[in-house]
């Protein structure tokens, strides 16, 4: 039954060719929506892409935070801390001197990890697009690297708040395949060791100085490191399963943790693969670093000999060679040193021009460390120095910070739209994809129909009252039975069965015409079905109820089938109750073939 739009009456559909003619074109209206929706969205992730990537670059492309660690329970509390900060500045005395550092951001002692991450959250969104990002721990000893970084299990640090976000993020994206994998690697003494590697879990590092991991450059410049072990993650769980795997096997091969751990540096790579849903698609491949460095403190004035000593000059000279990347960078210099250590050769990729890259401080409160404070404080100050504020003039910083204000008001307006998009998307893939399964019911309906047509002389029959006259074996011909031998009739059972099947198929017939009646009224106005929502909410009513009825009986529901990405969170989403779905038995079902053939068999074995 079909309710004509103009004159408000009812109408009985010709035939189910015309039924499926509307739904036909119904579904043609459908899939331009969707190719004119994911046109628009690529367009507005494009224009998100570029105003972000102005952000961060008027920013500066290398940021540098600063993070105070708190005082521990342990340290006692000085009367006149020598550690005092605004939200951009530090400001150290000691011995009747004051010097102050400029940064993109100070955390204080109660920021917490959460305040950390907000910071580093729109470098990630960079990784995603495309640009190689490196986020580094830079700091002495005990001034809470390892704690920014890995954290602690109530606490979750940086690098698994980074991976989860990674994953969340590539699950909202339509209109492209995001794919992860991960190695993670320490560099000690001018020697790489494999974290993730099976066989190296437990050897020392004499032993794993034997298999050496090569680095490699490519033709386009890309490194790469002949031999590390990448593992595939498809999930958060599994990408936290690694990185913790990772982390134990750094901690075991030391003898003592907290000292000998921070004479090596820890680095973390997550590579991003990305490709668009569109044919002949390119994939884009770009890195995140995570690197937790070693401690940056002066071992020769702690009057440290012979292994001490060797690796803390191991690590200043890769701490000294990594401040001159970064320095040549920040003044975009021809030339940049990368040879001087096995740190830099790795970053090469991930320090240069298109790279992102956020450098955190980290240093001590306590009186004890002023000196070491300053020194990190000023190695830092070589990075910072010619794109800082310092460097310019008061109306230049105002107009500096207008533009980042401007801009971020124009993402936040992209993204605003970019989510309207997706939900619209969504949901015109989720009509489009039950209005082919109900094309299909129809369809097989109206075989059906044909079938039960060819068979309809046999009712003729039925009323036949015929005795063989001859036999004395008479054969009882039943009513329901027609002219069949008796071990063909029908049993109780049977009979049951048949009579339930059939009222199945009525029952689905009836919604069926349920359906096309509220599809058709669906299709006289495309642009109606999707702007009002009363519309989609009775189009989904009279989809999903009566079939819910002949789920209940026995037969299996079906989610409908999308483009879903194989990742937990995606697949979270799709069983996300909020999102429209369908109970909609169909020909996938096994139960309800296996029943609508039987059906077809036991009428088809009467005649
Ligand atoms: P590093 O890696 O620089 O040597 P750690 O991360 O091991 O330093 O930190 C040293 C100690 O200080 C650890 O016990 C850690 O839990 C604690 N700590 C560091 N930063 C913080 C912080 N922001 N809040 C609370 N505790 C911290
Ligand atoms: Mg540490």
């Amino acid at each position: 039954m079909l309710i004509s739009a103009e004159k408000g009456e009812i109408l009985i559909p010709q035939s189910p060719v015309s039924s499926m003619n509307q739904l036909e074109k119904s579904i043609s209206n459908l899939e331009e929506e969707v190719l004119e929706l994911k046109s628009k969205l690529k367009s507005l992730e494009e224009k998100r892409r570029e105003v972000l990537n102005k952000i961060i670059d008027t920013k500066g492309s290398i940021r540098v935070f600063c993070r105070v660690r708190p005082f521990l329970l342990t340290e006692r509390r000085p009367i006149r801390e020598p550690v005092s900060f605004g939200p951009d500045n530090v400001v150290i005395r000691s011995a009747g001197s004051r010097k102050e550092f400029e940064f993109d951001k100070v955390f204080h002692q109660s920021a917490t990890q959460e305040d950390v991450f907000g910071e580093v959250k729109p470098i990630l969104r960079s990784a995603l697009d495309g640009h190689n990002v490196c986020v580094l721990a830079y700091g002495q000893t005990g001034t809470g690297k390892t704690f920014t970084m890995d954290g602690t299990n109530e606490q979750p640090g940086l690098a698994p708040r980074a991976i989860k976000e990674l994953f969340s993020e590539a699950s909202m994206d339509q209109t492209h395949s995001v794919t992860f994998t991960m190695s993670m690697l320490e560099i000690y003494m001018g020697n790489l060791k494999d974290l993730l590697s099976a066989r190296q879990s437990l050897k020392s590092y004499e032993a794993s100085a034997k298999c050496n991991l090569n680095i490699q450059v490519d033709s386009k410049g890309s490194v790469e490191i002949e031999g590390l072990t990448e593992v595939e993650v498809p999930d958060f769980t599994k990408a936290r399963w690694w990185y913790n795997k990772g982390r134990r096997v750094r901690s075991t091969s030391w003898t003592n943790v907290n000292e000998t751990s921070s004479r090596s540096h820890c680095l973390t790579r997550i590579t991003i693969f990305r490709r668009g849903d569109a044919v002949g698609s390119k994939t884009e491949v770009s890195k995140l670093w995570m690197i937790d460095l070693g401690g940056s403190e002066r071992l020769l004035k702690t009057g440290a000999i012979g292994q001490t000593m060797d690796e803390g000059r191991a690590i200043n000279l890769s701490l000294s060679a990594l401040g001159d990347v970064i320095a040549a960078l920040r003044r975009k210099k021809g030339h940049v040193p990368y040879r001087n250590s096995k740190l830099t050769q790795i970053l090469k990729d991930s320090l240069g021009t298109r790279s992102k890259v956020l450098m955190l401080v980290h240093i001590s409160p306590r009186d004890e460390d002023v000196g070491e404070t300053i020194c990190s404080l000023s190695f830092t100050r070589r990075a910072r120095a010619v794109e800082s504020n310092r460097g310019l003039t008061a109306e230049l910083r105002k107009l500096r910070e207008t533009k980042i204000s401007e801009l971020e008001v124009e993402m936040r307006e992209t993204q605003d739209n970019c989510k309207k998009i997706k939900a619209r998307l969504h949901e015109t893939e989720c009509l489009l994809s039950e209005n082919k399964k109900l094309l299909w019911i129809t369809n097989d309906k109206h075989v059906e129909d044909i079938e039960k047509k060819a068979i309809s002389p046999l009712d003729h029959l039925q009323e036949t009252d015929a005795t063989p006259k001859s036999s004395d074996k008479r054969v009882k011909i039943s009513k329901s039975s027609g002219f069949v031998p008796r071990f063909m009739t029908s049993t109780v059972a049977s009979r049951q069965r048949q009579t339930m099947s059939e009222k199945e198929i009525n029952a689905k017939a009836q919604s069926i015409r349920s359906m096309v009646k509220n599809l058709t009224q669906f299709s006289t106005s495309q642009s109606l079905s999707l702007s009002d929502s009363r519309n989609r909410v009775l189009l989904r009513r009279s989809y999903t109820k009566p079939l819910q009825a002949t789920a209940n009986s026995g037969t299996t529901p079906e989610t409908p089938k999308r483009h879903i990405k194989d990742n937990s969170l995606q697949r979270k989403n799709m069983n996300d109750t909020s999102s429209p779905r369908s109970k909609m038995v169909t020909s996938s079902d096994p139960n309800v073939r296996a029943k609508l053939c039987h059906h077809r068999r036991r009428m088809s074995s009467l005649t």
